[in-house]
């Protein structure tokens, strides 16, 4: 497909960030010209889907199921108090567009499953993966995978959050830091919009330089930190050769 070229609109309003001297205008392009799928637009997805509208990433592949509810609100900044118990979808929806009306916005009503990822994941260049259960995020990592796109993984629980870049067939990939579902995982935790929206912008951050090539990725590399006392570790990583999901391709 052709690239599409930035308008004289689009220069104004993306000046200040194609001032970054290795980022430019060509990396402007390229976000102009990519897709991003976020899995769960939720604490953390919200705040990525909103940073990088802002940023100026042409499309978004969005998932998330369900009604507005008063206790999104203290996290899920793309949720409205008019729209509670309306589809938190077209909430999602709603803000990107009043932020960025140029945003391409692929919407579905529904949590990533074996059934919708592997098309999810084909209209999408990387992935963010928000997703607060394991049995999405496993969907969603075999997928990408198989696809060999490269996969964000962030989460967060109370003060604390983690981050790492998986690029399919060079890093470790979530199966093979959790083979099987984490017994301390809650659907359900104590959780700060503040603390979901710092491990947010980190995502949004690496999703742009993937696309745009500037910097280095946190590949094989594990950002985990505590916001309680203002910790922050990078803990070494490696692929696992009996990962069940990544273990079969080079
Ligand atoms: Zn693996």
């Amino acid at each position: 497909m052709p690239q599409k070229q930035l308008t004289e609109e689009e220069r104004e309003i993306y000046e200040w960030q194609m001032w970054v001297s290795d980022f430019a205008e060509a990396g402007q392009e390229k976000l102009k010209n990519a897709s991003v799928m976020i899995s769960r637009v939720g604490g953390i997805g919200g705040l990525v889907a909103y940073q990088l509208a802002a940023a100026g990433v042409g499309k978004l592949v969005l998932a998330h199921a369900g009604n507005v509810q008063p206790s999104d609100l203290n996290r899920q900044l793309l949720m409205t108090h008019d729209w509670i118990g309306k589809p938190r979808i077209e909430s999602i929806q709603r803000r990107l567009l009043e932020l960025n009306p140029r945003l391409q916005i692929v919407a579905v009503n529904a949590n990533v499953n074996d059934e919708n990822s592997a098309d999810l994941v084909a209209q999408s260049d990387v992935i963010v993966d928000c997703a607060p259960r394991f049995v999405e995020r496993f969907a969603m990592n075999r997928q990408a995978v198989l696809q060999r796109k490269p996969i964000v993984e962030c989460a967060m629980y109370e003060l604390e959050a983690q981050l790492t870049t998986v690029i399919p067939g060079q890093t470790a990939c979530l199966s093979c830091l959790f083979p099987t579902e984490s017994p301390t995982w809650r659907r359900e935790f104590p959780v700060f919009g503040a603390v979901s929206g710092s491990v947010a912008c980190m995502a949004a951050m690496e999703a742009i330089k993937l696309i745009s090539g500037i910097g280095t990725p946190l590949l094989n590399r594990w950002l985990r930190y505590d916001l309680r006392d203002m910790q922050f570790r990078t803990l070494k990583i490696q692929r696992r050769a009996d990962c069940e999901v990544c273990g079969l391709i080079m």
